[in-house]
């Protein structure tokens, strides 16, 4: 199980931000696949204790079904960016129909009218399974688009708790945008991990940013 990402797909894919150069303690928490009942109400809870800030990466389908917990998320003052309608798989999709998926998430986490309000003016996006054509790419020019330094691996059923735990705080530097899930696929995981990876990160001298 690799939890840090090669050091040469960035040099492969130099327009995506995989890592924030940086010499000074800094993270970047992310959280995929939200918003959802129970996963994602703990995120926001376990956040708020260690008064760390985070960037949720969101599927547009889940927000229109659980609109009070996008709303919550917002209101603590969490990033939000765009992980499709339909968490498509790049890669299976022409570049017309990615982009109306894109546009059909940016329309119910950024609608008309809110731009640069509430909402970080910035549009972030990140491509569900990291399964990006180029042409999707240059299509998104637009967009930040935002891979990861370090995968959590919370959604694997096939690695322990404390696996998941040991992998990712070794796998942390100054810098990295980890990716964790809101799902229910990652509630295992994610449950154990989380508190202990921000108590971490907290004793380490670390400090939480957003994209
Ligand atoms: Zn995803």
């Amino acid at each position: 199980v690799i939890y840090r990402t090669p050091f040469f797909l960035p040099l492969i894919y130099p327009e995506l931000f995989w890592r924030i150069p940086t010499t000074k303690k800094e993270v970047y928490l992310t959280f995929d696949d939200g918003p959802i009942p129970g996963p994602t109400e703990f995120v926001i809870q376990e956040l708020a204790n260690a008064k760390a800030q985070a960037t949720f990466f969101c599927i547009g389908d889940n927000v229109v079904k659980h609109h009070d917990i996008f709303n919550k998320v917002v209101e603590a003052g969490h990033a939000i960016g765009n992980h499709t309608f339909n968490h498509l798989k790049g890669w299976s999709h022409s570049v017309p129909d990615y982009m109306e998926n894109v546009r059909q998430c940016q329309e119910v986490i950024n609608p008309p009218g809110n731009a640069g309000d509430i909402l970080s003016n910035r549009n972030l996006f990140r491509p569900p399974y990291g399964r990006i054509k180029k042409s999707q790419i240059d299509a998104l020019w637009d967009f930040r688009i935002v891979m990861w330094d370090v995968l959590t691996h919370d959604y694997s059923s096939t690695i322990s708790p404390s696996q998941c735990l040991r992998g990712t705080q070794r796998a942390i530097r100054p810098g990295s945008i980890v990716v964790f899930h809101d799902s229910l696929k990652s509630e295992k995981n994610l449950t154990f991990v989380l508190p202990k990876i921000l108590a971490y990160l907290i004793s380490e001298g670390y400090s939480f940013k957003t994209l």
